[in-house]
């Protein structure tokens, strides 16, 4: 049988086989091999007599061994069979490939088997994924997860004999106070336990001990980060007035933001804000005040944006109000060799203020002459790598990372525990709520009227359609636009939006929409995020159902940007009542903190940030979502303890499980 490694390779670390076999795992250590925590159970505890089973399922019957039968080779493995009895009818189990599991059954002895049935003719046959003793202690077998040349026995025999190294090696880091408080078992018991439950009992115990530290680390890492690191700045700002850089009267919300992050640019410890608002709450023009503060200080800024589009909507908007006080560049990887060069030496030399793009800002060649403000944008959109990056092209800068996604309160906290937040909770006065449809594709052709009436009055429209950009869906949207613009729209100027297009397509695409030029807008996804057209009023979502709440949200934020009543149309012919309930819900609520909450509740905090989403810590124990609880304790132990104890010097053991679980986090 193979071994990941020796025990004497656990205590010593070294040993190239469990290297290789640990890297087949993903994994770097030894320990971590215990918090290689199983899929699922294989529960030998409920039996069933062959002719009760269930055909075709897994089902677990009580079964002696009366001969084994001759092995059958095929090209591809060996079958492995036994003839047995369940002491009433008589069947074959078959075993795949597995000689070694095989070779410990003994004939005339019991086991509980554990597989598919099958019947052929009066024949059963139960194809085995699991077999133990009837003596076994544990009748809750773990299931790992596996890559190709590791089985569950290898695991769990390594898994073992970690575990008996670990009675003398481990040390529990957990304050006896805290788990008594929280009535926790023990470490140990609780790593042998989800490994090898004896009860489920006892493995909801392992589980809830094991969820609690996993919470507890993440939230005391990024408290930890925040309070210890003792970063200074060498941007320490002073005050100064403020002109008026926008046409309209600022919301109180705004105000408050500003006045916040110029108190936070006048302190010797680095800004690190996240400025959270609904979409439309006008996070842009905050924004532009917090540059106007730095540049004003002889600081440079940059403003990084996740796509081009945004990054040029951006460069725009700050041209536009800004250009006459501040020298601003727009630097994406849409420019030319010889552009970008041209840029980048100017902002070297520090011949530009304000600093806008896409990921270009921190490539290894972009240097600037004093940094001192990075303002992200959508930043659940970057990598903790990306954010790193660029803000180590400046002397510890001040950070503000602005988001639309409205997130639940526990879940920001979880998510953002290393920053401040500031909620812009107030929308401009005079913005009208967005009147939002559900219908079936009966009625498209009257959603296709109301854009007509739309239209009209001279304003535009955006239909969505779902579409992985890699995908067959992809050919449908192009179909789509082709379709409605030489029929429904004949009359119409109609372009199309996604993400294949290059971006300098893109940006065609999308200026020709903002300057007015086209009326309708047909798009994947990719308008999601910020862009900013005032006078489209109207969009239909086609295939609503396939988006979650928060991201339906998002997008319904492109229109009602204007002093107009804007409409949203969600199509679907998805005929499940949950569905169409989901998405009434989602035509009464207009405040994105209570969408949230609701897609938190309804499609779990993974669905909630989409698939291309960075920032959720890959938890491998607790659930957010359903952990919310543990969620809510943790919080306040981390609190307590870091209040106690700012350094964690009296926790030292805590102290280095924080740093290996939250290196964990951050690279998984
Ligand atoms: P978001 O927070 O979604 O990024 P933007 O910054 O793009 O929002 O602002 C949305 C729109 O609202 C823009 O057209 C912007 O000019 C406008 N806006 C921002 N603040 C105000 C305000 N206080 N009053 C009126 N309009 C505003
Ligand atoms: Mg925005």
């Amino acid at each position: 049988m193979n071994k990941l490694f020796s025990p004497i390779d656990i205590l010593n670390g070294v040993g190239v086989k469990r290297e290789k076999l640990l890297r087949k795992l993903n994994i770097t250590t030894p320990y971590d091999l215990l918090y290689h925590i199983p899929r699922s159970y294989t529960d030998f505890s409920h039996t069933v007599q062959i002719c009760d089973g269930v055909l075709d399922e897994n089902n677990c019957i009580k079964t002696k061994i009366i001969r084994k039968l001759r092995t059958i080779i095929t090209a591809r493995t060996e079958i492995f069979k036994a003839l047995c009895t369940d002491g009433e009818v008589s069947f074959e189990i078959s075993i795949f490939g597995n000689k070694y599991l095989f070779e410990t059954l003994t004939e005339g002895e019991e086991y509980y088997a554990y597989g598919k049935l099958s019947q052929y003719y009066d024949k059963f046959q139960l194809s085995i994924s699991h077999i133990i003793p009837v003596t076994s202690q544990n009748l809750i077998q773990p299931v790992y997860p596996l890559t190709s040349g590791l089985t569950s026995a290898m695991l769990q025999t390594n898994v073992n004999e970690c575990l008996t190294i670990a009675e003398n090696e481990l040390i529990d880091y957990m304050p006896l106070d805290i788990l008594e408080k929280y009535s926790l078992c023990d470490l140990l018991t609780a790593l042998r336990n989800v490994h090898f439950p004896i009860s489920y009992d006892s493995l909801e115990m392992a589980r809830k001990r094991l969820a609690f530290d996993e919470l507890l680390m993440l939230q005391l890492g990024m408290q930890f980060i925040k309070y210890s690191n003792g970063e200074k700045t060498e941007y320490i700002m002073q005050k100064t007035d403020f002109p008026e850089l926008f046409p309209f009267e600022l919301t109180n919300a705004q105000k408050k933001a500003i006045k916040e992050i110029s108190e936070d640019l006048c302190c010797d410890v680095p800004m690190n804000r996240l400025l959270q608002g609904d979409v439309g709450s006008g996070k842009t023009a905050v924004a532009a005040y917090a540059m106007y503060f730095a540049v004003k200080n002889n600081c440079q800024v940059a403003f990084m944006a996740p796509t081009e589009i945004l990054a040029v909507q951006h460069y725009n908007t700050v041209k536009e109000f800004l250009g006459d006080k501040l020298r601003i560049c727009l630097l994406t990887g849409a420019l030319s060799v010889k552009e970008k060069n041209e840029c980048k030496k100017a902002i070297e030399k520090g011949e530009y203020d304000v600093i806008i793009g896409t990921h270009a800002l921190f490539q290894k060649s972009v240097e600037y002459k004093n940094l001192g403000l990075v303002i992200m944008d959508e930043q659940h959109r970057f990598g903790v790598a990306q954010r790193t990056a660029l803000i180590e092209k400046g002397q510890a800068p001040h950070r503000l990372v602005m988001s639309a996604t409205p997130i639940p309160r526990t879940l920001g906290l979880v998510l953002y525990g290393d920053l401040d937040i500031t909620i812009l909770d107030e929308l401009p006065k005079n913005r009208l709520a967005i009147e939002t449809f559900a219908v079936t594709g009966k009625l498209r052709q009257r959603a296709f009227g109301f854009i007509k009436k739309q239209l009209e009055l001279k304003h535009q429209a955006y239909i969505v359609c779902p579409a992985i950009e890699e995908s067959d869906d992809l050919k449908s949207v192009i179909q789509y636009c082709n379709e409605i613009s030489q029929k429904d729209f004949r009359d119409y100027n109609v372009a199309l939006l996604h993400g294949k297009l290059t971006a300098a397509q893109k940006d065609e695409v999308m200026t020709a929409f903002k300057n007015g030029e086209t009326d309708i807008l047909v798009a994947t996804t990719v308008v999601e995020v910020g862009v900013d057209v005032p006078n489209s009023t109207i969009m239909i979502i086609e295939n609503a159902d396939r988006f979650g709440l928060s991201q339906l949200h998002q997008l319904r934020g492109r229109v009602g940007r204007g002093k107009d009543q804007s409409y949203c149309v969600l199509v679907t012919d998805n005929p499940s009542e949950e569905v169409r309930d989901r998405l009434k819900i989602f035509c009464k609520l207009t405040d994105g903190f209570k969408i949230a909450e609701e897609d938190l509740k309804q499609r779990g905090p993974g669905d909630f940030f989409g698939k291309e989403q960075h920032g959720l810590p890959k938890l491998k124990i607790a659930d957010i979502a359903s952990d919310m609880e543990l969620v809510n304790i943790t919080q306040t132990v981390a609190k307590d303890i870091l209040t106690a104890d700012k350094t964690l010097e009296k926790h030292h053991a805590l102290k280095i499980e924080v740093m290996r679980m939250t290196s964990k986090m951050k690279n998984g």
